[in-house]
Formats: C-alpha cells, structure tokens, sequence
C-alpha cells in the first residue's frame, strides 16, 4: 500500500473558503472534515489532509494562508479501549481507509493507515473508541 503523509489543521476564514478548498482537486490531496462550525461571517473547521508526500501537504496549507485563511496543526489520535471493545466490527464497516482490520473474530487499529476522522467514534456501541489530543479530547 502507497504511504501517505496525514495531517490534521484547523482552519479559521472569513475570505472565500470554497474557492481555496476547490485547490485540492488540481494538488491531488483527500480532505476529510472532522467538525465545522459556520457563522454569517466566519467559518471553522478541522481537516484531516492525506497527500502522497509532504510538499503536497505544505503547498496545501500555503494556499489555504495565501486565501487569508487561518491554518494551525494539531494533533490528533485514534485511542481504543481494548477491555470495553466487544469485536462487534461496526467500527471496521465505516471506516473509510482501512485502518480498522478484522483479524479473526477480532478488530485490531493500524494508526498509520487512520486519518482520525471520528466515523468509527461515532458508531461504536460502547464507546470503546475515542479521538485523543493534546488540547483535550473528544468521543
Ligand atoms: S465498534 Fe466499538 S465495540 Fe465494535 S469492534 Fe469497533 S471498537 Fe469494538
Ligand atoms: S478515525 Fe476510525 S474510521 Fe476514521 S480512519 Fe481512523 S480508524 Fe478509520
């Protein structure tokens, strides 16, 4: 499988957020929004970007600045409870790139193919996932 470089940036605009986002189809990049929030004069999100290397990534981010756009990394992480999991692989049916996998009867994460995009979080039955980060968390 081809590596690819992830990272998770909030974003804060008030400039003209569509027509910098519409530059990720001419970057070859994959954008998933994880939460958004919008307002009459404002809009604020954070995006998990996958590229295939890092100057995609970086050239990204400079384009998002470029359209006035304010862009800061966090980072994030996808922690499972292993006692609470009940291996019922609702998680592994939404997951979008693979990172969840069905070893047996069993789930098991691989983080490097996670892009924390918060889709198993939301299914899992006892909260047995949750996304992680050094600001806080959330399930
Ligand atoms: S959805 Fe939750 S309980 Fe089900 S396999 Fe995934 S982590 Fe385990
Ligand atoms: S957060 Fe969950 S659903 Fe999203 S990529 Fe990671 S393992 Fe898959």
């Amino acid at each position: 499988m081809t590596e690819k470089v992830r990272r998770i940036v909030r974003i804060k605009a008030t400039g003209d957020v569509v027509r910098a986002l519409s530059r990720v189809v001419e970057e070859g990049l994959e954008l998933s929004i994880l939460n958004a929030s919008v307002s009459p004069d404002a809009v604020a999100a954070e995006i998990a970007v996958q590229a295939v290397d890092d100057e995609h990534v970086r050239n990204f981010l400079r384009t998002l600045r470029e359209f006035g756009i304010e862009v800061e990394e966090i980072e994030k992480t996808l922690v499972r409870d292993e006692d609470r999991c009940l291996h019922c692989t609702a998680c592994h049916s939404v997951c979008p790139t693979g990172a969840i996998e069905l070893k047996g009867v069993e789930v098991e994460l691989d983080d490097e193919e996670c892009i924390v995009c918060g889709s198993c979080t939301e299914i899992c039955p006892v909260g047995a996932l949750r996304i992680a980060s050094k600001e806080g968390e959330r399930g």
